[in-house]
């Protein structure tokens, strides 16, 4: 049964672009009263590797996602008859203090988690996923991770350093966050420091489905292998906007070729309609190199879709 509908974009009755630019346009209201999802930000970019700049993320992604209408084509839903959500605004972050830009992350998202409001995050580069799951385990305990990335993020260190947006897997899972025998991770591409990179996730219990296994078996099979993995666990979607193929998503830190289309990307996140989510992410977005904001556009998009199987499970009595 759907909760009473409290939020909605306004209707159409000014241009798109006019007005605050929030999330879809929604109320920006920090609040999880009658709410099923709360999209925020996370700016925090200090645990890139290689170009920064992500901590303007949100924002860009905010001023994209306007163009977002309420209705799904692809998962067949408008979210608005089955959810209320909010733009929760952004947690605080300090530039160059990871781990107190981390406490504020996980203390920020916890009321949302503890309400039982599905958080959608922004980032800020991919070491926000670490804190945003302390929240979410302390909550639910250790859940399966699908992340889709070209990298594995589950190297040890960085510059001899622990925390690192190429680090938050083997720290999530040394933490006990992690249900890595019902996670995997895919889109794993470009050059490795060795092959015992991949063994390393493989170590730790996930799934690995490279690029070159996901172009091989297409879209169909991997959303079926996906399922299959995670099966009723409950669920962090972590989607790394480098997944994309640099030439449609190039605003983004460490890109690699050979990556998917903004098409595929889509296909896969629609196929997850019977996933138990519990909270999502989208991270490593770039502004300052997106040039005709592409990767924003398509971080939104693929958002909104991610948000629409959310409505769909909803409207089928399994939310
Ligand atoms: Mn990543
Ligand atoms: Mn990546």
């Amino acid at each position: 049964m759907a909760k009473t509908i409290k939020y909605l974009p306004p209707p159409i009755t000014a241009p798109r672009y006019s007005g605050i630019q929030t999330f879809m346009r929604l109320p920006n209201v920090r609040t999880t009263e009658d709410v099923d999802f709360a999209v925020l930000g996370a700016p925090y970019d200090c645990g890139a590797s290689y170009k920064n700049g992500s901590r303007f993320g949100p924002q860009a992604i905010r001023t994209a996602s306007t163009l977002m209408r309420n209705y799904s084509y692809d998962v067949d839903v408008n979210i608005f008859e089955y959810l209320s959500g909010v733009d929760y605004g952004d947690l605080d972050t300090f530039p160059g203090h990871t781990q107190e830009s981390y406490d504020s992350i996980t203390k920020g998202l916890q009321p949302i988690v503890d309400a039982g409001v599905i958080p959608i995050t922004m980032g800020g580069d991919h070491s926000i996923t670490l804190p945003e799951l302390r929240a979410v385990a302390k909550k639910h305990g250790p859940v399966a991770l699908v992340h889709f990335d070209s990298h594995l993020d589950t190297w040890d260190t960085y510059w001899g350093l622990k925390y690192a947006h190429g680090t938050p897997f083997r720290r999530a899972c040394e933490e006990g966050l992690l249900d890595t025998a019902h996670s995997v991770q895919v889109g794993i591409r470009g050059s490795q420091y060795g092959p015992e990179d991949i063994q390393g996730s493989l170590d730790l219990g996930f799934q690995v489905i490279t690029a070159n296994k996901l172009h091989e078996m297409g879209w169909k099979e991997c959303v079926k292998k996906i399922n299959e993995r995670v099966g009723t666990a409950k669920t962090f979607l972590t989607f790394d906007i480098d997944f994309v193929d640099p030439s449609m998503a190039p605003g983004t830190g460490t890109i690699e070729v050979g990556g998917f289309t903004g098409y595929e990307s889509m296909m896969l996140v629609a196929g997850l309609k019977d996933l138990n989510f519990v909270a999502m992410d989208m991270v490593e977005v770039l502004p300052v190199i997106d040039q005709t904001g592409r990767t924003a556009y398509m971080a939104a998009s693929l958002m909104h879709q991610m948000i629409s199987l959310l409505a769909l499970q909803r409207k089928n009595g399994k939310r």
